[in-house]
């Protein structure tokens, strides 16, 4: 394979994983990242490789899960009003999108990029010698009711369909197969292929050593300008050029992708958590999924973690806080095992979120030289090495692992 000059444009977990596997077939790369590594949404996730999550957001059952949340104003689906003017674009495709014919198709790309996904990120860890920050410890999906643990349950027989393992337990068998939750809890599904990194900052620095060690030049610096001939201009007036470059600056990809004529409906879809003590769940060892409540408890090396929720504004609209306390206050009322001592660490993410809940990878509509590689929502670091494997596919030239048709920048 001919070796090329590879820039990569931002050092989230996705930018990391496409830097990691195109330098292992050994090409040249440099990886541009405006503040520090991780600096955003890939700092602090809920951790999960979450290779059941096939299901789009986009769903026909969203709307009225969404309606009822929104009356609550720091429930876990939320739109700020004064934004709209930017994100009510987003929201109309977003309901476009939530119609059966699209969801089906979205649930079919979904299950390919997780089967990718599945494959391939045991081969990273494997070549950056980092297994040993990955665990197979499951996640429980909680239901407080028959009729929302039934409803849930047709979900799963499809991602049966998909080759998805999942056992489910009932009544006592569930309170016994995980203590700690309230009474109210009747029903829960354990997706037992389900992963965690044991603390998504650790893992995106302990990747980021590994290609600093292998020889990865990084440099943290602003582009402000990317031209379709492969040349990227940084916000100090210095112009760089490469063989191909790949634009993976998470929420804000849209803004250097526009000039070159694609305009790709992205947003930053906010999340918040609050990081508590490591003993604050004794016991705990799986991720938790509290499935009508919207959010997620994750045991993490350094806590445990309480989290998730939706939040549709503006990329730079301060954060509220007022979020990530409700979830707290509903996690302990729902785990009575969770003590909450004042001292967690509250933080907010913006997920790089399309309508359709797929990722753009993809060629630049005016060029071969840009490759793009955002938008994936909920789901980027578990489809971190599925998009890095993509990626490689199209610098190289070589067939694809997966059809990418579906993911192409020029489908909006
Ligand atoms: C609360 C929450 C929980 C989540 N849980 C999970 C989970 O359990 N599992 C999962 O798979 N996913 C999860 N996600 C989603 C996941 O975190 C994101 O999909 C993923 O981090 C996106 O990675 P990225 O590299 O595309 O973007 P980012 O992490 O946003 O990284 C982009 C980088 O580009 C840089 N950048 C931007 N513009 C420029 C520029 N002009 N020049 C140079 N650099 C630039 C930024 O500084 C940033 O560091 C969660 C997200 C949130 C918010």
């Amino acid at each position: 394979m001919k070796s090329q000059d590879v820039i990569v444009i931002g050092g989230g977990i996705v930018g990391l994983a496409v830097a990691e596997k195109l330098h292992s077939q050994g090409h040249r790369i440099t990886l541009i990242e405006r503040e520090k590594i991780a600096a955003k949404a890939s700092q602090g996730n809920a951790a999960g490789l979450a290779f059941s999550d096939i299901m789009p957001l986009a769903s026909p059952g969203i709307i009225k899960k969404a309606v009822k949340w929104f009356l609550d104003p720091v429930g876990p689906f939320s739109v700020v009003v004064q934004d709209l003017p930017q994100t009510m674009g987003w929201l109309l495709r977003f309901l476009a999108a939530a119609r059966p014919a699209q969801y089906r198709r979205s649930i079919d790309v979904q299950a390919a990029l997780m089967h990718l996904s599945q494959k391939t990120f045991p081969e990273m860890l494997e070549r950056c010698k980092l297994g040993d920050m990955v665990r197979t410890n499951g996640a429980l999906h909680l239901y407080q009711s028959k009729e929302s643990f039934q409803a849930d349950l047709k979900k799963w027989q499809f991602r049966k369909e998909h080759n998805i393992a999942f056992d489910v337990y009932e009544g006592e068998a569930l309170h016994k197969f995980q203590p700690g939750l309230s009474p109210s809890f009747v029903a829960g599904i354990y997706a037992n292929q389900w992963q965690s990194v044991s603390n998504p900052l650790d893992f995106c620095n302990a990747l980021h050593q590994y290609l600093e060690s292998a020889g990865v030049k990084t440099i943290i610096a602003e582009v402000s300008n990317l031209s379709d001939d492969g040349s990227v201009t940084l916000a100090n007036g210095k112009v760089l050029q490469a063989d191909k470059v790949v634009l993976a600056a998470g929420p804000w990809s849209s803004t250097l992708s526009a000039p070159l004529g694609d305009k790709v409906p992205l947003i930053g879809e906010r999340g918040y958590n609050t990081t508590l003590d490591k003993m604050a769940f004794v016991g705990l060892d799986h991720t938790l999924v509290l499935s009508d409540h919207g959010f997620v408890v994750v045991p993490l090396t350094n806590g445990i973690r309480v989290g998730g929720a939706s939040e549709i504004a503006s990329l730079d609209r301060a954060p509220n806080y007022k979020r990530s306390k409700n979830m707290l206050a509903k996690a302990q009322h729902l785990l009575p095992a969770l003590v909450n001592d004042g001292q967690g660490v509250e933080w907010m993410g913006a997920r790089p979120a399309i309508p359709d809940t797929l990722p753009v990878i993809s060629h630049a509509t005016s060029s071969k030289k840009i490759i793009y590689a955002f938008g994936h929502g909920h789901l980027g670091l578990t489809q971190s090495t599925a998009t890095a494997q993509l990626v490689s596919e199209m610098v190289a030239d070589q067939p694809l692992s997966m059809n990418i048709t579906p993911l192409r920048v020029d489908r909006f």
